[in-house]
């Protein structure tokens, strides 16, 4: 991020051909000046987001916005900063991708340490998929961006897919005495860890659904092992092993529609603000893509029922945050954008989550980790 690669921003916009690219940073390296009344382009189901000293401060929904002081709240009720036309302001501008993104790919690159009741410190390599969303697009950038320096689709990818090895493996610690028991826990495990993970990703703006474990597979020799052991007898069932290798190789369908307003992230306390929202209303012709109908001025408060206007960062009636700026990180509770601690458990703000370093072998393991995914020793 050198600062010496200035560009000068006027017309702001972008469009995925790809369709794979959950976010993009404007200027992609570099800062950018963004002139006094620029226009920020933001197309269906993209969000715009403006990153401003290290924070995402305000968001822009589908349509053609004129960058001045007066619209941009953050700028001049918070941060009390002019801008004049004299003076383009030093920020960049991320675009979320708010559509489904369907069928991703989890997996674990180096096995991860799985304490066996019956084989003692086994590694196991698992496979998965899963659905995520963008839901709530400042967070998403303060948190992923801001905080954890996560700047583009793949690192953010790589960063989400760590989070779900290592929930994988406190699932698993948690959870699993032996994979012996494996085959009857299947279905379960993969349900737990969803639920458990939508938690997490919640609190990075993110909506996640169908997540599936495709595959639980240990290392050739301890399959070899646990072979060379049934024929010991210690296994005396072996049906019971039988149906733990249809497990361990299982393929599970992982069938997903990826439609619009399959209501994922529902039922985790994290809704898309209806300035977002309105772009995945069914349309005629059922299209999101398509040219934008009349677009409603008002919308209904979740919390209180009020009718208010479709782009209210705050319900004027009862105060309900309906865009999520930040969240504190120790009890996540949602953050106003000035704010300097916690109003409900006194942390800082801009507290980092702590990684959760192992007593045992010394392995840095990911932030709220119970179990080590180096060597399997319970953490905290
Ligand atoms: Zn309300
Ligand atoms: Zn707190
Ligand atoms: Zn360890």
């Amino acid at each position: 991020m050198g600062t010496d690669n200035v560009i000068f921003l006027e017309v702001i916009e972008w469009f995925d051909e790809t369709g794979k690219e959950l976010v993009h940073r404007i200027p992609e390296q570099g800062s950018g000046e963004i002139k006094f009344g620029a226009q920020l382009i933001v197309r269906e189901s993209q969000a715009g987001v403006l990153f401003y000293k290290g924070k995402a401060g305000d968001a822009f929904g589908p349509g053609r916005h004129t960058l001045k002081t007066a619209n941009i709240p953050v700028l001049t009720k918070i941060l009390a900063i002019p801008w004049a036309m004299t003076s383009p302001l030093r920020a960049e501008v991320y675009i979320a991708n708010m559509k489904i993104f369907p069928n991703l790919k989890w997996g674990t690159r180096d096995p991860v340490a799985f304490k066996d009741s019956e084989l003692g410190l086994i590694r196991l390599r698992a496979h998965g998929v899963f659905n995520i969303q963008v839901v709530q697009p400042v967070l998403f950038i303060n948190r992923l961006v801001g905080t954890m320096g996560k700047y583009n689709t793949e690192e953010i990818e790589e960063y989400l897919k760590r989070v779900i090895i290592s929930r994988f493996n406190d699932h698993l610690g948690e959870n699993l005495d032996s994979i012996f028991s494996l085959p009857g826990q299947y279905e379960e495990l993969s349900m737990g860890l969803q639920k458990r993970l939508q938690d997490d990703f919640s609190h990075f703006g993110l909506g996640l659904d169908n997540l599936y474990i495709t595959s639980i597979t240990p290392p050739a020799d301890v399959q070899k092992a646990i072979d060379d052991k049934s024929r010991l007898g210690v296994i005396q069932d072996l049906d019971r092993l039988v149906k733990m290798k249809a497990a361990m190789a299982m393929e599970k369908a992982a069938e997903s529609t990826g439609e619009a307003g399959s209501g994922i992230g529902m039922g985790m306390g994290l809704m898309m603000p209806a300035m977002f929202a309105e772009a995945f209303r069914p349309k005629e012709g059922g299209d999101t893509g398509g040219s934008p109908g009349p677009v409603p001025q008002e919308n209904n408060c979740p919390d209180c029922g009020h009718s208010i206007p479709r782009d209210s960062k705050f319900c004027p009636h009862c105060g309900h945050q309906q865009l999520v700026f930040d969240q504190c990180v120790n009890c996540g509770k949602n953050l106003p954008p000035n704010a300097k601690f916690c109003s409900k458990c006194g942390h800082p703000a801009d507290e980092k989550p702590l990684s959760m370093i192992c007593s045992n072998c010394k392995t840095e393991n990911l932030p709220g980790a119970s179990f080590c995914n180096q060597c399997g020793e319970k953490l905290g």
